[in-house]
């Protein structure tokens, strides 16, 4: 297949933003193709090469690319250095600087979809010094044969910055579309949160169709997609949702799943919660884990928490985030910052899979599974008839470091439900007693405004924005600009400035105009005083005209959420969930439609 063709849907793609017709004009593609170039369309679509957790990132420099196109189109660098500052879009300029290539090709070799996965999943594998050259004749041999369309996405799809509004949910749909009923999607869904590759699953489907899907399980070494808590303003509102339940602490550090496979290579592997594969980031986690697993194959969940290591006590959060990403100095940082992993859930046991099995039941296998030490534990929990009980945990709880309490769902019905946000699991935090808002959010930055005074040459404040799920689009809750110490304000343009965007971006559904657009991709923890209606914001708006809901007071909660991507921020329903929360929990009618930031 040509990549052409793969152009002409991204154009489709581009040109709308309604769910169903994506999901149609996928359908129409996936139908085309054999099942394994199916495959590598649906990466490419999702802008990989490989699913997530295989840690294989296209991502070249700018300065490469445009060498590459240097080098293709014969024009000279420095004019194009100067087309990529004003246009800010790499593959812009590639679609510029094809239409004016100086020179023709003697030959053309095709363009194929395959060729172009090739190529790029070579370049991904590719690391280290030395490689540069080779990865910039690859980039170069695909636009040496690219129409100026085709060369503007490939540039994109390498700068990760491929943004067709179509997220994983979508995919599933044009995948059910295509091959099985639109109302068999839940299978397709559920095969996914358990085994998140796309493509594997495209590629499944077309060739197996739902018996396939249904035989798809969890695979010691592939993360399953986290099980998320819902929230409740009161432990009281908790025992009333849940009766009798488990009531855990809840730490407060970064989630990981663990996958002890005694005998392979390495035996153990940690995945983010964004299901990045973190392995390389926490030796001395992986070097516990196996001690403590011995020869147990086993499928964990818990929370790496950083400690003092004078003593003993647990650190807030942020502590960890120093080690993250750094790669060089691991042993000081192990040293500096020794973390401790609180195990709280057991998916997988020797060859069984638990899912699908009542918490009790994991739990106890937990509790079975390894040989606590002090840098590996079970997580504290208790099991509570009643509020007054929770309450004393839940002091205890604070006192310890932790944020709160999770409570977990007893019986029958508790089940591991990968990727789901549930009533299974309810969260109580240390913030719902202070604020009339019963969380912090998380929220996707989508533009900035320019710094006066003090704050000059930087940003002022921040456009913010919810994810709506329904729609995969990001929309406005609020304009941030407190809570910012002078550390972050020197930081946070080298976290955002990499996503400018020329224009808004489509994904985006705003009614203010900020001095700059970004790509929604960097996520912030945001901490406010109610959540109001307001004519300025479009989160949670179904009709023009209607007002959303917005922020009162927000405030940065100083916690960059490296963990989190956009499309795992907090959605526009929550936003909406704690509005109606907040007016039960205060009983005060409608909170005043007071002026938001
Ligand atoms: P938050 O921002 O409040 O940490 P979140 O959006 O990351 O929440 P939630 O589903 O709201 O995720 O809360 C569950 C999170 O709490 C888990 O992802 C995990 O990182 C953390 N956690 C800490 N202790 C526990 C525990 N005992 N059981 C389950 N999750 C826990």
């Amino acid at each position: 297949m040509e990549y052409a063709k793969l152009t002409e849907t991204y154009i489709a793609l581009e040109a709308t933003s309604s769910r169903l017709e994506m999901a149609s004009h996928l359908a129409e593609l996936f139908r085309t193709m054999p099942p394994e170039l199916l495959q590598r369309v649906v990466y490419l679509l999702q802008g990989k090469v490989a699913p997530d957790y295989e840690g294989l990132e296209v991502g070249l420099a700018e300065k490469l690319i445009l060498r590459a196109l240097a080098f293709t189109t014969g024009l000279a660098l420095p004019s194009l250095e100067e087309q990529a500052r004003e246009r800010g879009d790499l593959g812009e300029v590639a679609q510029w600087a094809l239409k004016r290539k100086k020179q023709r090709a003697l030959f053309n070799e095709s363009l194929t979809v395959k060729r172009v996965f090739t190529n790029l999943a070579r370049m991904a594998r590719l690391s280290g010094t030395g490689t540069q050259d080779t990865r910039q004749s690859l980039l170069a041999q695909l636009l040496h044969d690219a129409e100026p369309t085709d060369g503007k996405f490939i540039i994109r799809t390498v700068t990760g910055k491929l943004r067709l509004g179509v997220g994983d949910a979508t995919i599933i749909e044009g995948l059910a579309e295509a091959f099985v009923e639109r109302e068999a999607k839940g299978k397709l869904e559920h095969a996914y949160n358990r085994h998140p590759d796309l493509g594997g699953l495209a590629e499944t489907v077309a060739r197996d169709n739902i018996e396939g899907v249904e035989a798809i399980g969890m695979e010691p070494g592939v993360p399953l997609r986290s099980m998320l808590a819902e929230r409740l303003p009161s432990l009281e509102a908790i025992m009333e949702k849940l009766g009798r339940a488990a009531f855990d602490y809840k730490y407060d550090g970064l989630r990981i799943q663990a996958h002890v496979i005694p005998k392979a290579s390495p035996p153990v592997l940690l995945f983010s919660r964004r299901l990045e594969d973190i392995t390389g980031q926490f030796p001395d986690v992986c070097e516990t884990l196996a001690q403590a697993f011995q020869n147990t194959a086993a499928i964990v969940e818990g929370e790496a928490v950083p400690v003092d290591p004078e003593s003993g006590n647990l650190l807030p959060f942020q502590v960890i985030s120093r080690r993250r990403g750094r790669k060089y100095d691991l042993d000081q940082a192990q040293a500096e910052v020794p973390v401790r992993l609180y195990l709280f859930d057991c998916l997988y046991l020797e060859g069984e899979d638990l899912t699908s099995m009542p918490f009790e039941t994991r739990r106890a296998a937990l509790e079975s599974s390894f040989q606590p030490t002090d840098s590996i534990l079970c997580s504290d929990l208790m099991v509570a008839d009643t509020a007054e009980a929770a309450e004393q945990l839940f002091d205890r709880a604070l006192e310890f470091g932790c944020e709160g309490l999770i409570a977990k769902a007893l019986g029958e019905d508790s089940l591991y439900r990968a990727g789901a946000r549930g009533w299974q699991w309810i969260k109580f935090k240390a913030d719902y007693t202070k604020s009339a808002l019963s969380d912090t959010l998380d929220l996707v930055v989508v533009g900035g405004f320019a710094g006066r005074g003090r704050r000059a040459g930087g940003y002022g404040a921040l456009l913010m924005a919810a994810y709506n799920d329904e729609t995969q689009r990001y929309e406005t809750v609020c304009k941030l600009g407190s809570g910012f110490d002078d550390n972050d304000l020197a930081e946070i343009p080298g976290r955002v400035d990499p996503h400018r965007a020329a224009d808004q971006p489509a994904s985006v559904v705003s009614d203010m105009q900020p001095d700059v657009w970004f790509e929604p991709v960097v996520v912030l923890e945001v901490l406010a005083a109610e959540v109001t209606r307001s004519p300025i914001h479009t989160c949670g708006r179904k009709l023009e005209g209607e007002p959303g809901y917005a922020l009162r007071f927000p405030r940065f909660a100083n916690r960059y959420r490296e963990d989190k991507g956009a499309e795992q921020a907090t959605t526009t329903g929550e936003v909406i969930e704690l509005y109606g929360q907040q007016v039960l929990q205060e009983g005060n009618g409608n909170p005043s439609p007071s002026a938001s930031t």
